[in-house]
């Protein structure tokens, strides 16, 4: 069957290997932000639709019978284009995301509304390991009284200000040396949204053992859709049988 994957996330790379291993057609689609990211197996294609109308018409154009959004929890727009192709083309839509993490009994988590109110939230002289990716930015950087490390895959779109380090790193992140990195640079605070999955949780652990405050940015509500936690689910959900 002819399935487009929207992607971005290692489950969606695992669910495109699997299902190709099964003999179905899949495309995996990436927003092409990401500077050679891992490939998995099917067709890769890469840059916005247009919108929903815009995904409409690519799902019907290339005859595609089924549509996973396996993007990022915290990519709205392109869950909300999602809901609405499948709407305009009868395409079942699954989408696929991973498990919140989960506060552990002896954390030191503060939960944030969103990303303002988290950069609002940091006291004047907070060392700040930041990991929120590109978007944002400049809403924690204001905060020229904090000083941070700002840890992201790609480089920053503008230079940093003298109150901020870039460091370029991509996951998987191990617990031992995520220590050794907040021991180093002496962080006081730690920045993320929660993304779920075992790639990037490491800091979490780490940030516990040295006590380290966790600023948890909260996930932003999507549109509803049938939603499922695992890559097995997801092609259960998928129906693959049918039709
Ligand atoms: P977003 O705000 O929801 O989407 C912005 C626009 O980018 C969409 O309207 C769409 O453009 C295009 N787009 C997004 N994902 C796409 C995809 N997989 N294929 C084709 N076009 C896509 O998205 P975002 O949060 O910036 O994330 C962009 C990509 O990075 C996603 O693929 C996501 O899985 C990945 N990612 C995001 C995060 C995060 O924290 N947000 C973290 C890790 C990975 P059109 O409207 O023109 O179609």
């Amino acid at each position: 069957m002819k399935i487009l994957i929207l992607g971005g996330t290692e489950e969606a790379r695992t669910l495109a290997d699997a299902l190709v291993a099964m003999g179905h057609d899949v495309t995996t689609s990436y927003a092409g932000r990401t500077t050679d990211p891992l490939r998995p197996g099917g067709e890769i294609r890469a840059g916005g639709f247009g919108g929903g109308r815009g995904l409409a018409d690519y799902l019907l154009a290339n005859s595609f019978r089924r549509l996973v959004d396996a993007t990022h929890p915290y990519s709205v727009r392109m869950a909300t284009n999602a809901v609405e192709a499948s709407r305009l083309t009868g395409v079942r839509l699954v989408r696929l995301t991973r498990p919140v993490w989960i506060e552990p009994q002896y954390a030191f988590w503060h939960h944030m509304p969103n990303a303002e109110a988290t950069a609002d939230a940091l006291p004047a002289g907070a060392r700040v390991l930041l990991t929120v990716g590109h978007r944002n930015l400049d809403v924690f950087l204001r905060r020229t009284d904090c000083s941070f490390v700002v840890r992201s895959i790609e480089p920053p779109e503008k230079p940093l200000p003298v109150t901020a380090r870039s460091l370029l790193a991509r996951p998987p992140f191990f617990v031992g040396a995520e220590t050794e990195l907040m021991r180093q640079e002496g962080i006081s605070h730690l920045v993320t949204k929660n993304s779920g999955g075992v790639q990037t949780e490491a800091k979490l652990k780490a940030a516990q053992q040295l006590r380290v405050a966790v600023l948890m940015i909260a996930r932003p509500q999507l549109p509803p859709a049938h939603e499922v936690p695992t890559v097995g689910r997801a092609i259960a959900a998928l129906h693959l049988e049918r039709e």
